[in-house]
């Protein structure tokens, strides 16, 4: 089988050292790294190969979205703006999500997908509740790496709540490790705010039953906290972690409200979070204490939440955003560094996922890179020298050009190729005509 040769490219590895490697080149091999070397390739490892020539881009490991819900893409700016999360939930989201049709959220899948990829994204994680099969199939075709998770509500009676569970657990049967290992399957329970302990349990049970891992929001508001204390007596993560919750590999999304000693649990049991700092800002949730998780070693990765929340699917914006509040919060800033958030927006991302060959440009690594354009105004000078710097903190998602995942061209020259542009966003104009005729 033929190599693909990636030449000329400023290659930021995420490897063992942060130094980036200058005039590099990269060969890929059955959609895995085989190595990547300094200078010019010879005209004999040229020689009958595919030459793809990175001049004047970053190359860098494709960016890890740990936690969105592609399914509600169409709520992008639907309601009002300015509403805390639990109003949100019950006077935007839940009441527009009951009129959903399959072609409504098939659209919406496409559209948060396609977005994804267009901004350098090569791997996420969807929860939702609708349709997630579809989801399944699209990630399938359009080539990106996908987490499928049968989001689960259990505000209804018990036999709803094994309906619900037996779909989950069907999702993974179905689809875990399908299309070569880019899709994983996750339970997940919506929140401990939505499913009583009992529910809790018998999806904790069924988990631990198939070794299959957990993600959930956790502590997004005080109010809920607050709330749980009030019913349980306890805090939410503590009850969780009562429950047997964190025995588990488990990924929380959120975790803005989280004890001291929560966060020393968190530490011992492994427990990975999902940082969505947009979101938590937008809903007024708050800030969580990501320098205090980072202190005991906690993995903490970055998520977008949904289009609804957010309102994009950026994680260039995200990085930055991550990289900014927790040094003005502290008043101190050496408490993160672009290293790190880069980390989070990639490796970390993609552990926290279930994916242990994503995340680096390295031997052996599958070949899952993007390429970032360092021609325009925003970011010179010396795109050599400050790479890291350029790429958090003056780097724009539109200067993504190229996308690959397993060494397959997702996107090139800022062309989508396994998704049609057109035909999606025809599809979000018939989508939303069927959806205001229905709301
Ligand atoms: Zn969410």
């Amino acid at each position: 089988m033929s190599r693909t040769i990636v030449k000329n490219g400023i290659f930021v590895t995420l490897a063992s050292k942060e130094e980036p490697v200058l005039n590099g080149y990269m060969v890929v091999e059955n959609g895995t790294i085989d190595g990547l070397y300094e200078g010019e390739p010879s005209p004999e490892t040229v020689n009958g190969n595919t030459i793809i020539d990175a001049q004047g881009k970053w190359v860098l490991p494709g960016l890890v979205n740990t936690h969105g819900h592609t399914g509600s893409a169409l709520l992008r700016g639907a309601g009002e703006d300015d509403l805390p999360v639990q109003k949100w939930l019950e006077s935007v989201m839940w009441p527009a999500e009951q009129t959903f049709t399959p072609g409504i959220t098939r659209a919406a899948n496409a559209l948060a997908i396609g977005e994804m990829i267009k901004s350098g994204t090569t791997t996420f994680l969807d929860m939702y509740h609708l349709n997630m099969d579809a989801a399944g199939e699209l990630i399938k075709d359009s080539g990106i790496n996908g987490v499928l998770c049968r989001g689960m509500i259990g505000l209804c009676p018990e036999h709803e709540q094994r309906e619900k569970l037996n779909e989950a657990t069907d999702l993974y049967r179905n689809w875990h490790n399908e299309a070569d290992g880019r899709i994983r399957v996750m339970l997940s329970p919506h929140a401990p705010y939505t499913c009583p302990p009992s529910f809790m349990e018998m999806i904790i049970d069924r988990a631990s039953e198939h070794e299959i891992s957990l993600h959930t929001h956790l502590a997004e508001n005080r109010g809920e906290v607050e709330t749980h204390k009030q019913q349980y007596g306890k805090r939410p993560a503590e009850h969780l972690a009562e429950l047997g919750f964190f025995d588990l590999p488990a990924l929380i999304a959120h975790g803005v409200h989280l004890s001291e000693k929560e966060l020393d649990l968190f530490a011992e049991k492994k427990v990975c979070v999902s940082h969505n700092p947009v979101s938590n800002l937008k809903l007024g949730s708050g800030i969580a204490d990501v320098p205090g998780m980072r202190k005991r070693g906690i993995s903490v990765s970055l998520g977008t939440d949904s289009t609804a929340s957010n309102n994009s699917l950026d994680l260039f914006e995200e990085m930055k955003m991550a990289a900014l509040i927790h040094k003005g919060t502290s008043e101190d800033p050496t408490v993160t560094s672009a290293y790190d958030t880069l980390k989070s927006a990639t490796a970390q991302g993609a552990r926290s996922l279930g994916y242990s060959r994503k995340g680096r440009l390295e031997k052996g690594w599958d070949a899952d890179f993007i390429f970032v354009d360092h021609s325009g105004m925003h970011t010179l000078p010396d795109p050599a020298d400050r790479v890291l710097s350029h790429l958090v903190y003056a780097s724009k998602a539109s200067d993504v050009t190229d996308v690959y995942v397993s060494g397959r061209a997702l996107m090139k020259n800022r062309e989508l190729q396994t998704l049609d542009e057109e035909q999606v966003i025809a599809n979000v104009r018939a989508a939303m005509e069927e959806l205001k005729n229905l709301m």
